[in-house]
Parts: C-alpha cells; structure tokens; sequence
C-alpha cells in the first residue's frame, strides 16, 4: 500500500481509511491509498509550516544543490515510475516517460535560477537615504494537481516553490497520486530537510477544501477544472492568499492558405490526440481556410486513422483509454450533441471493439465537420479525443469565431507570412500562441490563461514572481 509523506515521514491517514487506484485501460487494481482528511492536512500544513523557518534561510545555493541531486535521482528511476503512471493515468509509457522528463527540466529550470534571483538599490531624494527592494518567500504553499499530466504540473508549482526557499504541500488528483509519491520520496532521500515537501491523497471535497481554506496556508496553485478554479478562488480569497489558476481551455488551431500542410497536419494530429486529447492546451477547435479545407481534412483523415489505440503498455500504442468513465460518457455525449446539431462524423465516434477493449475506457480518435457555432463542442473544453473542424474564408473570420470562446489558454496559427502571423497573435485572446508550432508547454516561457482559463502564469521565470512577496526597506545613513 502506498503512503502519504508528511513531515519526512511516509504515513497512513490518522483514520487509517484507504481508497483503491484502479487502472483505466483494464479496470486492474494498481494500489490502495490512503483516504487523507482535514486532521491529516492540518499535520502536513504544521510540518510544512516548521520547516519553512530554517528553509528559507537555506542558501539558495543549497536549495538548488539539493534540487539538482533530487533530478538525478528521479532520472536513475525514471523507467519504472513511467510504468507506474502508464497503469494509474493510463497514457502510453512512451509519453509517461516525456511527462517525467519534461518534470525534471523543469526542476532542473528552477534550481538554475535559485541562486540568480536579486533584488535592488533604490535612491531616494535624500541622499542620506535609500530604499531597498527584496524578495521573500511566501511560506507554505499547498499545489493542487489534475490527473491528466499528474508529474509535469506538480513540477510547474513545486519546482518555482522550493526554489525561492517555501515549503509545500501537494495534493495529487485522487485517481493518480502512486507516481506523485514515490517521485517526492525520492525527492526527500535526495536529502531534503523534514518537512519541506508533504503530499496528502484524498479527496478534492475533504483534502483540497482543508488545504485552501488553512490559515498558514500562504499560497494556492490550482490546475483543473474552471469551475473547480471558481471555488478554490472564492475559498483562498477569504484571507487573501496568493493565488494561480490554471484551468480549462479550447485551444483554436488556425491553417491559413500558405501554411506549410504537413507540418500543420502534424499539428493538428498530435495537438488534439496526444494523452487521448486530455491536456489544457490540446487543440480544440480546427479553423482551416476554405481554399486548403478539403484537401487539408482528407490528409488529416489518413493520418488520424494511423493512431493505434490501446493500452498504453504496448510500444506501438498511440491513444491510451480516456482516463475514466465519465470523461468517456461526456466525450460520447458532445459527439452525440453535435451530431443531433447537423455535424458529420467523418472518422471514429465511437468505441473501438474487440480483444483488449472490454474494460478500458477507449474512444475513437473522432473528427467531426459541418459542426454548428451552438454545438457543444464548440462552446465547452472538450477533453477527449474528438476534433471539430470549422472552413472559415480568412483570417478575420478565423479570430472572431476562435475569440468567441469563454476560455483562453492557448492558440496557433499556421502560415508562412510572418507578419500575418504576428497580427493574429496579437488579436488572439489567449495566454500562448505558437506559430507554426505545437502546443507545447515550454519551461522557459511563462504559460497560463486568460477569460475563463485562469489567473497568473507557471512556467519560466515569471513564475518565480508568483511564490515570492516583494518588501521595500528604506534606510536613513
Ligand atoms: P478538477 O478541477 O476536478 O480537479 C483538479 C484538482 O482539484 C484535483 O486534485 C482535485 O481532487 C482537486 N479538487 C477537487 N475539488 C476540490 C475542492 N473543493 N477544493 C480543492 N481542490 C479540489 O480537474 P480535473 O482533475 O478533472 O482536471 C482536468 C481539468 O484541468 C481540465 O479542465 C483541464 O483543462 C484542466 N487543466 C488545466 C491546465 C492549465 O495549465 N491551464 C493544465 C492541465 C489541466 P480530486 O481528484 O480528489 O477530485
């Protein structure tokens, strides 16, 4: 059975109830985990709590040493936690690796800049005085962490955390928090003091809301969903802690006439069905100009049908099962909707069948065409493997209907004119927009949200800002 880890410790819940971790390509039992609670939160955020006096006094020198030996010792187990996220999240070992490493640049990131931090001298009118600007950390920080890339968004709040001298607790999603802890109990046996790092499973009702509405708690950094994010921001508000928000997305692709098509195929392809299409800023909603459309989808209908789906423990499996039943049912249920609406499945829309798919919760890789504004899966996050495409005349009228969203996390565009490209990006109401380029989450560029897809940025230095309060001193000679 797998323990929480608090004040150094690996630990049952106080009330010694524990829940299962199932596996969603066969409904397999991968572990028991403890059933945390308010009482057990309140143990972590007091660990936390005593650490942060001697941390954040910690050079920053130190901290990142230790950061450092905490990645090598991550990357020398990185196979077999790859295989334990394959069985809990269910993505193909081959991306659970990609997740990992990806984790572990960006820990490497942010023990990078711990020691490169400063502050400033400020001269002030009388020159018997000066000002002085310094940065400090927070405190306790509580990161509350989704399943569908359960390591590299626990990194993004960790990682920034540790680094500027607080101390965390992590909460992981209740349906994958095996590889979260084994990676922060090696974390602790890279030598990190007692207490710096806490994980309590459990719950998002019981754990998250004791950790959001903890007095010492400093700092919440939430990623889920935004009705989730209105909540944790409502709680954390009341006493004005810290907060980021990362939440849900529909990210628009855009394929202009001159776009380089197999690249943008490329694009689109494994935009929308990387982690079975269950990242924040896969692409959501294709835009292609009518004068490429046809030829554009029928390439993409041959590639699309290339995606083995399967459980992601074979090597050749590109779409692993949706996560769980209910993201299939709603998956099934935005498909069904925007077919009753007049749009056309032109690939997948349904279940696959045969030996290996009884159990998992598989879908189709789905496109879908003559999609309605009103349908669904056009207005809603759609957090699975289905693609809507809309034919749009030009640019205009591309970013009216991609800005018509109540999110904004991401976006591309996709053309070989560069100053088209730069006045779309300048349009688009999102946080990110590649150009010619993936929706990938890069360590060194600040990401996150605007409209409904949250508050702050993670992610390159900007991050850093969020995790440390800013202090003037002013000194009289
Ligand atoms: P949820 O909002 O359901 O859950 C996210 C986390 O919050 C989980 O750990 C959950 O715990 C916890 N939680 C649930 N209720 C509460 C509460 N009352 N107080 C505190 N914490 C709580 O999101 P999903 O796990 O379903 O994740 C998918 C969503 O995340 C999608 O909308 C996706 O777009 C978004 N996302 C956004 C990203 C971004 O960077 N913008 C990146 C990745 C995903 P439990 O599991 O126990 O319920």
């Amino acid at each position: 059975m797998a323990k929480m880890f608090i004040g150094g410790e690996s630990v049952d819940s106080l009330t010694k109830h524990v829940y299962e971790v199932r596996n969603p390509a066969n409904g397999e039992l991968v572990d028991t985990v403890p059933k945390g609670n308010a009482e057990d939160v309140r143990r972590a955020v007091d660990a936390a709590d005593t650490a942060f006096k001697s941390w954040s006094e910690t050079t920053a020198e130190a901290r990142a040493k230790w950061l450092f030996k905490a990645v090598d010792l991550i990357h020398e187990n990185i196979q077999e936690l790859s295989v334990l996220l394959c069985h809990e999240q269910g993505k193909p070992v081959k991306e659970a690796v990609t997740e990992i490493d990806h984790f572990l640049h960006g820990l490497s990131f942010y023990a990078g800049l711990a020691a490169k931090l400063r502050g400033s001298y400020v001269p002030l009118p009388d020159n018997k005085m000066y000002g002085m600007v310094i940065k400090q950390p927070l405190g306790v920080c509580a990161a509350i962490v989704p399943w569908n890339f359960p390591i590299t968004l626990m990194g993004t709040k960790v990682g920034p955390a540790l680094a500027t001298g607080n101390t965390v607790v992590v909460k992981p999603a209740s349906s994958t928090p095996l590889t979260t802890i084994r990676i922060i109990e090696l974390m602790a046996k890279a030598g990190m003091p007692n207490g710096v790092i806490n994980v309590v499973t459990g719950p998002g009702g019981v754990v998250g809301e004791a950790l959001i509405a903890h007095a010492k708690v400093r700092r919440v950094a939430f990623t889920g969903e935004s009705k989730t994010g209105k909540h944790v921001m409502a709680v954390a508000g009341q006493d004005f802690k810290r907060i980021t928000l990362e939440l849900g997305g529909s990210d628009p692709m855009i394929v202009c006439d001159d776009a380089e098509i197999d690249k943008a195929l490329t694009g689109a392809a494994v935009g929308r069905y990387f982690n079975c299409g269950q990242a924040c800023l896969a692409v959501k909603r294709l835009f292609v100009f009518e004068s490429v459309y046809d030829m554009f989808v029928s390439k993409l209908v041959d590639k699309v049908k290339k995606l083995k789906v399967g459980n992601g423990m074979s090597a050749d499996t590109r779409i692993g099962p949706l996560h769980n039943e209910a993201q299939r049912a709603e998956i099934e249920e935005q498909v069904q909707d925007a077919v009753s609406r007049g749009a056309r499945v032109i690939f997948g829309g349904k279940r696959p069948e045969g030996p290996g798919f009884e159990k998992g919760f598989f879908y189709l890789p789905t496109l879908l065409v003559d999609v309605p504004d009103n349908a669904r899966v056009a207005t809603e996050e759609v957090f699975g493997p289905a693609l809507p495409i809309f034919k749009v005349k030009d640019l205009d009228e591309a970013i009216a209907k991609a800005n018509s969203s109540i999110y904004g996390l991401g976006s591309s565009i996709w053309t070989k004119d560069l100053t088209r490209a730069r006045r779309g990006a300048e349009r688009l109401q999102a946080g990110n927009v590649w150009i010619n380029s993936l929706h990938i989450g890069y360590d060194e560029m600040p990401f996150g949200g605007v409209k409904q897809s949250g508050i702050g940025r993670e992610h390159g230095p900007e991050a850093l800002e969020y995790y440390l309060e800013t202090k003037g001193i002013v000194v009289a000679t």
